[in-house]
C-alpha cells in the first residue's frame, strides 16, 4: 500500500470511539461521479462504526458537488417526467412532516432547526401545516439562493454545523440525511444538543443503515455509500452508541425513514451498471417505475426490517 493518495487525508481515530485499529470493509468506485476513482471504507475494531479512511479533505469535496451532480439537478432532470417526480419529493416532505409531529411533538408555534436543509422544501411545508418557525443551516445558501422569495418565512442561515446557532432555543432538531456527510459528528450532535430549549426538546436524525437488505444485497455498489460524499455508515448500534456519546438519550430507532429505500436500491443498481448520471435521465424512468412496482411486496417489508435507511429519535440525556 504506503502511504495516502494524492488529495486524500488519513483519518487518525474513529469518529465514534477514538480507536486506531480497523479493517477494509469495503472498496467503493466514486459514486454519481464520472472518474473510477476507488475508495475504502473501514471497520472500527472497538465499535464496529464503518468509515471512509482515508477521505477527501473538506476544503476540496466541491469537486463531487458539480453543477450537474444529480440531486442539484431536481425533477428537471428528469424531463418528461420530472412532475412525477416532483411528486416524489413532495410526498418525502409530507413523510418527514408527519414524522415531526408524530415523535417531535410539534405545533404551532415550535421553534425546529433543520441541520443540512438544502433546498428548505420541509421546512416550508412544516411551517405552513404546523405553524411551527422553521430554522434551516446550511454551509453553503445554494439550495436557497434564487428563491429568496418563496423561502422568505423560514429563517435560514449559513453556518458550519460546528457552530450551529439557531439564535433563540429550539423545540426540535431535525437531521435528514445529513449526519453521514458530517466529519465530526459528535461534535455536531453535542452542538445540537446545546440548541434546545431548557427541560425538552427531541432530536430526529435519518441516515442510510448499513445493517441492511439493499446494502448486503449491492456490497460495494451500494448507493448508501455515495463515496466520497457520506464519510460515516451507521447501523442501528453504531448510531445510538454515537448519540449516547453526545449527550442523548435514545428514544427509539425506526427501521425505515422517510426516503424511499427502493431509491437507494435502483441507485445501487446503476452504479453497478456504470450509467452516466449527468445525462438526461428521462429514458431510465419507465425502468424506475417497473422495478418499483415488481419490488413494491419486499420494500412493504421496511416497518419489520430496514431496507436501506432508519431514523433515530433522542430525547437530551
Ligand atoms: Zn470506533
Amino acid at each position: 500500500m504506503g502511504g495516502v493518495p494524492h488529495g486524500r487525508e488519513a483519518v487518525e481515530a474513529c469518529l465514534l470511539c477514538g480507536g486506531t485499529r480497523w479493517v477494509p470493509v469495503a472498496e467503493v468506485r466514486a459514486q454519481m461521479h464520472p472518474d473510477a476513482e476507488r475508495f475504502t471504507f473501514v471497520k472500527c475494531h472497538t465499535c464496529a462504526l464503518v468509515f471512509l479512511n482515508p477521505r477527501v479533505p473538506a476544503a476540496e469535496l466541491a469537486r463531487y458537488y458539480t453543477p450537474d451532480y444529480l440531486p442539484y439537478r431536481g425533477a428537471a432532470a428528469w424531463g418528461a417526467f420530472a412532475p412525477a417526480v416532483a411528486v416524489g419529493l413532495w410526498a418525502m416532505d409530507r413523510r418527514r412532516t408527519r414524522l415531526v409531529r408524530r415523535f417531535g411533538g410539534v405545533g404551532a408555534g415550535s421553534r425546529v432547526l433543520d441541520v443540512g436543509c438544502g433546498r428548505p422544501t420541509f421546512l416550508e411545508r412544516l411551517v405552513r401545516v404546523t405553524g411551527a418557525v422553521g430554522v434551516g443551516v446550511d454551509f453553503s445558501d445554494a439550495g436557497w439562493r434564487g428563491e429568496a422569495d418563496r423561502f422568505r418565512d423560514l429563517d435560514l442561515r449559513v453556518q458550519d454545523a460546528r457552530d450551529l446557532n439557531p439564535g433563540d432555543p429550539v423545540d426540535l432538531v431535525t437531521m435528514w440525511h445529513y449526519l453521514e456527510h458530517d466529519y465530526a459528528p459528535a461534535t455536531t450532535l453535542q452542538r445540537a444538543r446545546a440548541c434546545l430549549r431548557d427541560g425538552g426538546g427531541a432530536l430526529i436524525v435519518e441516515v442510510p443503515n448499513h445493517d441492511s437488505w439493499t446494502r448486503r444485497r449491492h456490497g460495494s455498489w451500494w448507493a448508501g455509500y455515495h463515496a466520497p460524499r457520506h464519510t460515516a455508515l451507521y447501523t442501528p448500534e453504531t448510531l445510538a452508541a454515537l448519540l449516547e456519546g453526545s449527550g442523548w438519550r435514545v428514544d427509539r430507532i425506526l427501521p425505515y425513514g422517510t426516503m424511499d429505500a427502493y431509491v437507494l436500491h435502483w441507485m445501487s443498481r446503476m452504479e453497478r451498471r456504470g450509467i452516466d448520471w449527468s445525462a438526461p435521465m428521462a429514458a431510465r424512468f419507465p425502468g424506475f417505475l417497473m422495478g418499483k412496482l415488481t419490488s413494491s411486496p419486499r420494500f412493504a417489508l421496511e416497518r419489520v426490517s430496514s431496507m436501506g435507511v432508519m431514523t433515530a429519535v433522542a430525547r437530551p440525556a
